[in-house]
């Protein structure tokens, strides 16, 4: 019997058996370096995992009573095409009636179903992975251009460096994580150790 929600010990395991997470002395494209790695579609693209990810995210929401009650006329919100796969598991567990995703066009987000005011019910934003939470502000910002309310927001990991809490309501995740992030070589620990490095994309 799976857990409903999984322990973030637990989501982990999980996330490092299907390469999501990995721990080794890695270098982002913008220069930082970082002893973490997490590339979160590898869990998704295992249909089991990511039902038990959605499953136990989407409990996190039904319990919060404004959500509860509003239920099924809620929309289901990503910010991007990584968030997608969230989106529909979430979407399935709450029975919700609405899905749209967000894309980058022209160096603005906006939504891939080009909704207009007053078409989006009342949203739910969820992603994969939260780092500095800007792609949910920005997503935050064009659901309430259409006139509709942000009622939750979550992703299966947050990093503590990211917001706790947006448009008033709490950040839900599965594991908040310590990311740790050198902005050069100078600093990182791995570096001084001279463990060698792989470069890895976002
Ligand atoms: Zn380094």
């Amino acid at each position: 019997m799976v857990q409903l929600i999984p322990s973030p010990d637990v989501v982990l395991q999980m996330l490092k058996r299907t390469g999501a997470f990995r721990e080794g002395h890695f270098v982002y494209p913008n220069g930082k370096h970082s002893p973490h790695y997490f590339q979160m579609p590898l869990a998704f693209r295992y249909y089991d995992t990511a039902r038990v990810l959605a499953v136990a995210l989407s409990r996190k929401f039904r319990v919060e009573k404004d959500i509860a009650s509003q239920l099924t006329k809620v929309s289901i919100i990503s910010p991007s095409s990584g968030g997608i796969p969230v989106a529909f598991g979430v979407r399935d567990a709450l029975n919700a009636e609405q899905i749209y995703w967000a894309e980058q066009e022209h160096g603005e987000r906006m939504f891939r179903q080009y909704v207009n005011q007053g078409e989006v019910n009342p949203c739910i934003i969820v992603d994969d992975i939260i780092r500095s939470g800007q792609a949910i502000d920005e997503t935050a910002a064009l659901v309430k251009k259409l006139g509709a309310n942000v009622i939750g927001c979550g992703a299966i990991v947050r990093f503590t460096s990211a917001p706790d809490e947006m448009e008033g309501v709490p950040v839900k995740s599965l594991v908040e994580f310590d990311a740790h992030m050198y902005d050069t070589g100078d600093a990182c620990t791995d570096c001084i150790k001279d463990v060698p490095v792989e470069h890895v994309r976002f």
